[in-house]
């Protein structure tokens, strides 16, 4: 069975199990008590302050607890995409090395697992497998990539985001960005003692590359050479799991089809806003499930999270559209009226004649752009 059941109870059941103090004691380690909500959180199930509500009806959580700071990281990330827009795709400024020092390819052994580096494989097949990584592990995986074997940042990101089933860009993108140094003053390094301190026997990496000090990993950052890999022809290599551009058709999935919107009240849901349906919706109102396909051809999924998010728009309505943003237009041009909420990563591809709610948020909106977390931190936390 999946560790991430596609539903809202699910959610819900994860969020009554929050321990604040608990999370911030042990949140670093492996098997620390993370929340694992990211899913539920990325494809809108649970809102941020619908969360935060729901921990703090059983606990104390004020404004300088570790838990409440990390939910501030992702609403920072949303800041910056916000007033950056697809410059979050390009490196924020240089890092460690030109952008040209890193290569548009992931070596062989680091896509099937078989570096040698007991961390580095055990993140990817374990991300194969769930579609989730701890945030240590994605720190790991992402360093080794970038300083280590000279992948361009953008390359890993955009490769990690097809296989997480919680796959934000800001959040993924930006995260890369912070690890390479090119969002932020300095790499990010690790090495085998660190894994050592909190991953579980499996993971340690002791006499492998990693295996070393700071100030070695350190030059090799800033070095354009890559650490060797693997040989291709491993026999412990495992597979990559296909991405996608289209839902899976195992489940009931239609192209957009004027005659069912004809003169109702259309309710849309999308990936982004698989929550609850608003209590205010007309009565008889239509609910519209769409996949629009101009999001989907540029950042393709594996059929995990296709099913993930199928399933769960599946529980809300049985009209669920696959089609490009023109089509899905067309076909609600005879709607009474259109809404549903708005969330950056599908905004540009609603349909322009609806009227739509913002996602609601945990942290007022800053509307001067902040380059730092801690800025922003200091605006929004007061
Ligand atoms: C290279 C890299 C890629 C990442 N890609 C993503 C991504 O695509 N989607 C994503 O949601 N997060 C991403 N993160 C951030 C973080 O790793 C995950 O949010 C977290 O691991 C999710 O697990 P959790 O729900 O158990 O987190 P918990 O530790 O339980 O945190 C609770 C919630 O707070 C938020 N949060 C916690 N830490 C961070 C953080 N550092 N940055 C942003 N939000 C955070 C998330 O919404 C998370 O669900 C990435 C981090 C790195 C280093």
């Amino acid at each position: 069975m999946s560790l991430f059941p596609p539903t809202r109870e699910e959610a819900l059941a994860r969020i009554a199990l929050v321990r604040p103090a608990e999370y911030a004691r042990t949140r670093n380690a492996l098997n620390g008590a993370v929340t694992q909500l990211s899913p539920y959180i990325t494809h809108g199930f649970v809102s941020l302050p619908e969360m935060l509500e729901g921990v703090r009806s059983q606990h104390t959580v004020n404004s300088q607890d570790k838990f409440l700071f990390e939910l501030g990281w992702r609403e920072y990330y949303r800041h910056v995409w916000q007033h950056r827009g697809d410059g979050i795709f390009e490196s924020l400024h240089e890092g460690v090395l030109p952008d040209a020092a890193y290569s548009n390819e992931i070596p062989f052994d680091i896509l099937h697992a078989c570096t040698g580096v007991a961390a580095i494989d055990m993140a990817v097949s374990t991300l194969y497998t769930t579609g989730y990584l701890h945030n240590h592990a994605r720190m790991w995986l992402a360093s080794y990539m970038v300083h280590l074997r000279k992948v361009h940042w953008r390359v890993g990101a955009d490769w990690l985001y097809g296989h997480l089933l919680d796959g934000d860009l800001a959040s993924n993108h930006l995260s890369w960005q912070w690890v390479a140094g090119t969002g932020s003053n300095k790499p990010y390094l690790f090495n085998a003692e660190n894994v050592a301190r909190f991953a579980p026997e499996a993971w340690h990496s002791s006499g492998s590359v990693i295996d070393t000090t700071y100030e070695v990993l350190d030059r090799m950052a800033r070095r354009a050479l890559p650490a060797k890999g693997q040989a291709q022809t491993l026999s412990n290599s495992i597979e990559i799991p296909a991405l996608m551009s289209s839902p899976s058709t195992s489940l009931n999935i239609r192209t957009p089809n004027s005659n069912v919107a004809k003169g109702r009240d259309v309710w849309l849901v999308h990936p982004w806003s698989l929550g609850e349906l608003p209590a205010d919706l007309p009565k008889d109102s239509l609910v519209i499930g769409i996949f629009v396909s101009d999001f989907h051809r540029n950042w393709p999924w594996d059929e995990k999270r296709w099913l993930f998010v199928q399933s769960r728009m599946a529980e809300l309505t049985s009209e669920c559209w696959y089609g490009d943003r023109l089509s899905i237009e067309l076909a609600l041009q005879e709607a009474k009226q259109v809404g549903g909420v708005s969330e950056a990563h599908i905004a540009a591809w609603l349909p322009s004649s609806g009227m739509y709610r913002s996602q609601p948020a945990l942290f007022p909106n800053v509307e001067r752009r902040c380059d730092s977390f801690s800025k922003w931190w200091q605006l929004v936390s007061k």
